[in-house]
């Protein structure tokens, strides 16, 4: 069995259920059932006996799009563990480029963040690269530029409360530095943080590293290590956008790609191209009326 979850403009529903059945049915998958959750739900849930999980979401994303989605083997339940990147995920920003600006060099480092996020560059050597060149700024205009330039993405906060009050353990994982992602992770209500460290020397950047680097790998290791605490069949939740949270998607019993990279989308059991990060609580079943807001 194969469940799609997603949330397009309702008022096409109709039609592109029509087209897409019509589609399905030329590849061998027929659909076995399709309907709202209920009439004041705008998810859409389309189910196939059996079917190749690539083919049903290509076909659902040509005639949905632009869609939130989430395609399943298996009932869709509320996760025991999230996971989530933070950078253009959490928040709308990419931290080292903000920070560069604070040091005049936006344009030069922005420029090998897009490429380290498209996949086309080495994360490591990308990241160590761009701290290299922010060398004795002062640690006074990280907090400047955490003031004056992060914002949470919008749904964020909430996502994060709802899911905690489900039951859910919630962890923030950043290729991105401590600076930033601690009190962004106290502002949104993240449990648990794991990211990178500028080290600091008299008050400014010293161009490097304290500790080992938060990569691709280490998102995908926390992922698997709150996974295996929490006991065999956990059902996990994790988001990103970029090139670097790949492994980490593709390792998640539900792995969305937010407003992501092609290759981060393309790993992913399902999108959020249309709405806010909400959009995720709606696609895991949960009523607004038991969002935690504010
Ligand atoms: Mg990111």
């Amino acid at each position: 069995m194969l469940i799609a979850r997603l949330i397009a403009d309702p008022t096409t529903y109709s039609a592109s259920l029509d087209a897409a059945t019509a589609a399905l049915e030329a590849q061998g998958m027929h659909v076995a059932m399709a309907s709202l959750d209920d009439a004041n739900s705008p998810v859409l849930q389309i189910s196939i006996p059996k079917g190749d999980e690539t083919a049903f979401r290509t076909v659902l994303d040509e005639h949905f799009r632009p869609s939130d989605m989430l395609v399943s083997d298996a009932p869709v339940m509320v996760p025991q563990i999230f996971v989530s990147d933070m950078d253009s995920t959490m928040i709308g920003q990419e931290c080292i480029d903000e920070l560069a600006d604070f040091a005049g060099i936006k344009h030069q480092i922005a420029a090998i963040t897009e490429r380290a996020m498209q996949g086309e560059l080495d994360f490591e050597s990308a990241l160590r690269e761009r701290v290299m060149l922010l060398r004795d700024l002062s640690e006074g205009a990280i907090a400047e530029c955490l003031d004056t330039r992060i914002e949470p993405m919008p749904g964020a906060k909430v996502l994060v409360e709802t899911l905690k009050a489900k039951g859910c353990r919630t962890v923030l994982v950043t290729g991105g530095f401590h600076h930033f992602a601690d009190p962004i992770a106290s502002l949104l209500g993240f449990e648990r943080v794991v990211g990178n460290r500028l080290a600091i020397d008299n008050g400014a950047l010293t161009g490097g590293l304290a500790g080992p680097v938060t990569d691709s790998s280490v998102k995908k290791a926390v992922l698997l290590e709150e996974m295996a605490e929490l006991g065999d069949g956990t059902v996990s939740l994790a988001t990103g956008d970029g090139a670097n949270d790949i492994p980490m998607l593709e390792a998640a019993t539900y792995g969305i790609a937010y407003r992501a990279k092609p290759k981060a989308r393309a790993a992913a059991n399902g999108w959020i191209d249309r709405g806010d990060l909400t959009a995720i609580l709606q696609l895991l079943g949960i009523p607004e009326n038991e969002w935690v807001k504010g």
